[in-house]
């Protein structure tokens, strides 16, 4: 009899949570093709070492399941994600100024700075956004465009010229451009409450060649890595047409290059053309198909553009307008009769309640028994509604826009309302299908660690108690929201989401112990060692761990400055000056190795090794200047 081959990978030594019931708390766990292969205790799994096994002794570390986010526009976002300031995370306007003043000051024209949300005037000390005037005196030349929440975007007067708006340009419906006394726009656009205001605006920025688009959708998934996600579903988004703007994550995925899953939902791109994006779609693609790392999720999360309630509660309400139910049933029925399921965006429980008019409909003739069709956002869903989905077999994919908004949702709707916007104990106790995510990036952050704050202590960034207890989750039902119970919402039960025997192998060792920390650190917690398929693909360190742990791309590129690469033209040239400039744009701080090597009060010992490597490579990059409260 042969022996059964070594694994590849054993870790030992760490504080797991497998969120197995059978098996919650093992001692050492095996790794081999990809798959977790043991999980129990030391004494039985180190005697299997081969001599190619990597042990890793984790010095106590916390060790997860991989992060799963259900909801995150990563295909999109990774292709710009090179070109953003971002503000996650920084504590008070006055450092937020200061991010902004040096990216000006390194950013060749004719690209722009932006700021593509990710946060909230609420997380300022200060409380407010900047002026005009203050975006104005920093940046004279450069454009710059900051988008706030699904409210606002301020653009300084070189970018009003880059975009060409002026007293002539008329506003669109449901969008407003802000105007002085004698008529000319002041650089404020509003969502009234329709956001595409603010996209169309930001859609005429430069882009970034392809190259630079491969190398920037890595950086971004480096950086959730660098968080503990290993896996997402993707949600489309407007101007993110399939199958034109997935040839880099295709190609990435053919080259093997993905270090997070993906599944992926499409979006339809026209209002009243929907209906002829669905029947092409269903007919030259099947639902699921891909792999482990890329793969079909249905349609969604815009199945028809009447039915897109924006989350602006600044504003009222907006009604959907009556030929609703009409586009949505002929959409909802051609995926249903292709057994494709679907999620739907809708944010109150006015266009939920008629939208699941639509779905008992089509269910009387066409069953939707078995399709893990749900909806997002949910925020204001009523007990009926639940009652409703539950009944249809659907889900509700919840997000934390709450985090960043609840101040003004509590200003027009009262304390009281907001104790269940969203009532998620109460679906969690309904027994439907519930999970966690993000809708990163351009209203929240695609940080986990913010939303999972959010879901055990119901506050907002700005720090208002919005839930009381019986609205908050323990800590480990939260970070189930945030890994088992996502993998309904791609049918992938019982292949990921936990750690167990033959789960694929996602994991993350955390730099402090979620289950200990003071709940106001929650939020602040990232990895230290992130593997996708047994495959470091983050790596602060890996103390006892082989050279080479560490993965990713390790320079982030962007065109020269006057290049024709600038003008979004051409095959990239990269050199020793991208890199430079590079260096001079995104690296203005103490490089990220040396900052998570330092040990912090209290903190166990930190896991350094890789540095010296990294930094001879250049240094790893992150997406966001790191923020002066992120440790
Ligand atoms: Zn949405
Ligand atoms: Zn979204």
């Amino acid at each position: 009899m042969s022996q059964p081959a070594a694994p590849d990978i054993i870790l030992t030594n760490g504080r797991f949570t497998t969120l197995d019931r059978t098996n919650p708390s093992p001692q050492a766990v095996a790794i081999k093709d990809g798959r977790f292969t043991a999980v129990g205790d030391a004494a039985d799994i180190l005697p299997t070492r081969g001599l190619g096994t990597k042990v890793i002794d984790l010095q106590g570390h916390r060790v997860i399941p991989g992060l799963c986010d259900n909801h995150i526009h990563v295909i999109r976002g990774g292709l710009n994600f090179n070109m953003e300031l971002r503000w996650d995370g920084v504590p008070s306007l006055a450092d937020a100024m200061a991010m902004l003043k040096r990216q000006v000051a390194n950013t060749p024209p004719p690209q722009w700075v932006r700021v593509v949300g990710g946060f909230t005037e609420q997380q300022f000390a200060e409380k407010r956004l900047p002026t005009l005037d203050e975006i104005n005196q920093a940046a004279p030349d450069t454009p710059v465009f900051i988008l706030h929440l699904y409210d606002r975007a301020l653009l300084n007067a070189a970018a009003l010229r880059a975009v060409g708006y002026t007293r002539d340009t008329p506003n669109p419906p449901g969008g407003e451009i802000q105007r002085d006394g004698s008529g000319n726009p002041t650089g404020l656009l509003m969502a009234n409450p329709n956001a595409s205001i603010l996209y169309a605006t930001l859609a005429k920025g430069p882009k970034l060649p392809f190259d630079y688009q491969v190398n920037s959708t890595r950086h971004f998934m480096r950086d959730l890595n660098r968080l503990g996600v290993t896996s997402v579903i993707d949600a489309g988004g407007g101007f993110q047409n399939y199958p034109d703007d997935y040839a880099v994550i295709e190609q990435l995925h053919a080259e093997g290059q993905l270090t997070l899953r993906i599944a992926y939902n499409l979006f339809t791109q026209k209002a009243k053309e929907e209906k002829d994006d669905f029947l092409r779609w269903t007919s030259q693609n099947r639902y699921q198909q891909g792999d482990d790392y890329l793969r079909l999720n249905g349609g969604g999360e815009m199945l028809v553009f009447s039915a897109a309630d924006f989350e602006d509660f600044r504003v009222e309400r907006p009604d959907m307008p009556p030929e609703m139910e009409g586009e949505l049933e002929a959409v909802v029925r051609i995926l249903a009769q292709n057994r494709w399921p679907w999620r739907l965006h809708a944010t109150y429980d006015e266009t939920i309640s008629r939208a699941l008019d639509v779905f008992e409909k089509v269910n009387e003739e066409i069953p939707l028994d078995g399709l893990h069709w749900f909806f997002d956002h949910a925020e204001t869903i009523s007990d009926r509604s639940i009652d409703r989905i539950a009944k249809l077999g659907g889900g509700v994919a919840v997000q934390h826009r709450m985090a960043y908004q609840g101040e003004y949702f509590v200003e027009r709707y009262g304390a009281k309302a907001a104790e269940t916007t969203p009532p998620v104990a109460k679906i969690l106790a309904s027994g439907v299908k519930v999970s966690a995510g993000t809708d990163a990036t351009r209203v929240a952050s695609y940080d986990p660690w913010v939303s999972l704050s959010w879901l055990v202590t119901g506050r907002t960034l700005g720090g208002l108690r919005l839930y009381p207890e019986r609205n908050c989750l323990d800590r480990e039902t939260a970070l189930r929201m945030w890994t088992e119970n996502v993998t309904w919402f791609s049918n992938e039960e019982g292949r990921k989401g936990n750690i167990a025997v033959g789960q694929l192998a996602d994991l993350a060792v955390l730099d402090r112990d979620y289950f200990t920390v003071p709940s106001d650190e929650i939020q602040h917690l990232q990895s230290v060692l992130t593997l996708v398929n047994g495959r470091p693909v983050y790596g602060a360190a890996a103390p006892a761990g082989p050279a080479g742990m560490v993965a990713g791309p390790h320079v982030r590129r962007l065109p020269e400055a006057g290049s024709r690469h600038a003008q979004g033209r051409g095959r990239p040239a990269c050199g020793g000056r991208v890199l430079r400039l590079y260096h001079r744009l995104h690296h203005p701080w103490p490089c990220p190795c040396q900052r998570l090597g330092r040990r912090r009060a209290g903190q166990r010992r930190p896991l350094v090794l890789g540095c010296a490597r990294l930094c001879l490579l250049g240094c790893v990059t992150w997406g966001m200047m790191p923020s002066p409260s992120r440790p």
